[in-house]
């Protein structure tokens, strides 16, 4: 090659090479764009696992992204009223939010259906629903006319039943018993004839302590123990019927979603996916230790709800259910997909965990 050849082609690739990053300028600096948002919470602050896993989202985005998301988190009160996250995310005060979709019953029925449901599907099954049966996306179509994202961020597993001050024999003892229990838990015990009462989380342990009421559900075991329930009520039920798989949910808005880079939306996704996992992991691990402390250090009375007295839950539960699904045709559609995914995995779950569960229950001196 004569060095004038050389010198031409060279300046070809060179001025090619000049084109190509060029091209690739403009991309390489709008990646670069960087998003300060804003997350509410319905938590109240430094809640484990619930609050502490919103915050935990928010530092594994930014780390995640190179600092190209960064997320201030706010709990409940700080910046909006704890039950004021949807609108707040809706309208686009703020860009996202954490917290449970059964607090969005009054805005549209068939949310309640994305966080649990009594005698529904656990942890387990719920996820299976989201990521491989079709839930998530129905999720999405109940949210989309809120301009709101949904996706799941955390999961406390089966909760316990409560503390009760009495005994628990059948369903009877419903009749006239006060108990602090949200939701759609709460509107099966009023069909049984009891007297929901709904308390700020701070209000409840002075309430129970002094028989203003008679029960209370809370979460599990390791939130349980903190709030110190033990030493107000003499009975601990299980299991949690009325919560046996809460989904904590992440909201985005959705404007301000669909505006982020391919990349940062499958970020913001992938995060909240590992969130979900970790929050599980937390809970299993720290309601083990806190069972155990609650049985071997304050000798608490744990007592399984009797098979009757759960049968006759249950069917006031359909019934709830059902009624709530009349609410609208997209809560009755929610329903139907719903219960058809549980009846698909529940014959699969008797003949493995459940069945699993048995085998091995004697060794844990516990009656399943
Ligand atoms: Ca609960």
């Amino acid at each position: 090659m004569k060095r004038r050849d050389f010198l031409k082609k060279a300046g070809t690739a060179a001025a090619a090479a000049a084109a190509t990053t060029a091209a690739v300028a403009p991309k390489v600096w709008a990646q670069e764009k960087t998003y300060d948002w804003k997350m509410v919470t319905t938590w109240p602050p430094n809640l484990p696992v619930l609050q502490t896993g919103a915050e935990r989202f928010a530092k594994r985005v930014e780390e995640a992204t190179g600092g190209r998301i960064k997320i201030k988190v706010f709990a409940g009160g700080e910046l909006v009223p704890p039950l004021g996250v949807f609108d707040a995310v809706s309208d686009g005060s703020v860009e996202c939010g954490s917290g449970a979709a059964y607090y969005w019953g009054g805005k549209t029925p068939a949310a309640q259906w994305f966080t649990t449901v009594p005698f529904g599907l656990n942890a387990q099954g719920i996820n299976a629903w989201f990521y491989s049966g079709g839930g998530l996306k129905l999720w999405e179509e109940v949210y989309a006319p809120f301009n709101l994202v949904p996706r799941p961020q955390g999961n406390t597993g089966v909760q316990m039943g409560g503390w009760f001050r009495k005994e628990m024999n059948s369903i009877a003892d419903y009749k006239g018993l006060k108990m602090r229990i949200p939701g759609l838990g709460g509107k099966v015990i009023a069909k049984a004839g009891g007297t929901v009462v709904l308390l700020p989380g701070g209000e409840i342990f002075t309430s129970l302590e002094r028989g203003v009421i008679d029960a209370t559900e809370w979460v599990g075991p390791m939130h349980d123990l903190r709030m110190g329930f033990y030493k107000a009520a003499k009975y601990y039920y299980y299991p949690g019927w009325h919560e046996p798989g809460t989904c904590l949910e992440v909201i985005f808005n959705k404007k301000a979603y669909d505006a982020l880079p391919k990349d940062l939306q499958m970020t913001l996704d992938a995060v909240a996916a590992e969130t979900n996992m970790w929050s599980l992991s937390e809970f299993e691990a720290g309601n083990g230790a806190a069972l155990q402390e609650l049985i071997s250090k304050h000798n608490v009375n744990l007592v399984r709800f009797p098979e009757p007295l759960l049968n006759d839950l249950r069917k006031l539960a359909k019934e709830t259910m059902e009624e709530e699904a009349d609410k609208d045709p997209t809560a009755r559609k929610v329903h139907e997909a719903f219960k058809k995914f549980q009846e698909q995995v529940g014959t699969w779950g008797s003949a493995s965990e459940n069945a699993y569960y048995n085998v091995i229950a004697d060794k844990f001196k516990l009656k399943m």
